[in-house]
């Protein structure tokens, strides 16, 4: 699943904001956003989908994060716990997705995210076939609605720029194995 679909998952969570502290709104999608993105920053120096993916520590760290922003709200603790709710849906559905590998649409690979709690990868599900799919796109589209719809400014700026983004990631993406010189 693309970095992008992930950030938009993450907005989407933040939009029932604007019926409960709309001034916090913007500060937890752009947040969200920012969590949503945060775990593929493992891609390339690291070991993708272990060294930042944690499917099962994300969850009470935003379980916490949630406790605390209920308790003393503000753009700080509630932009605290919609990253790392982000993060953690991030890391739970990229097993929803395809394998790594520099060609994920051959099914050559059954890494899908790796459990740190069982030592061990959980396999991809490949209910969207590779990042950059034609469904994922599809995705990204549909999840990026809402905020579309209900945000003005820095984020419906930022989701218009992530869609422009995965469009171009979409069209380009069976070609980028031809520039890996791996
Ligand atoms: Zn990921």
């Amino acid at each position: 699943m693309m970095a992008t679909t992930h950030a938009a998952m993450g907005v989407l969570l933040a939009t029932p904001l604007f019926w409960v502290a709309p001034e916090l709104a913007a500060p937890a999608a752009l947040a969200a956003m920012a969590g949503g993105v945060f775990p593929d920053l493992d891609l390339g120096v690291l070991e993708h989908r272990k060294t930042l993916h944690y499917p099962e520590h994300y969850w009470p760290l935003a379980a916490v994060a949630f406790g605390v922003a209920v308790g003393s709200p503000s753009p700080l603790t509630v932009g605290a716990a919609f990253f790392l709710l982000s993060a953690a849906v991030h890391s739970v559905t990229d097993a929803l997705g395809g394998g790594l590998g520099a060609r994920p649409w051959a099914n050559d690979d059954q890494r899908g995210v790796y459990s740190h709690t069982r030592g061990q990868w959980i396999r991809p599900r490949r209910w969207i076939r590779y990042d950059g799919a034609p469904e994922d796109l599809l995705a990204v589209v549909v999840l990026s609605m809402p905020a579309l719809a209900l945000y003005d400014g820095l984020v419906r700026r930022l989701t218009l720029a992530m869609l422009a983004v995965s469009v171009v990631y979409t069209v380009v993406r069976k070609r980028l194995p031809e520039f890996d010189p791996t």
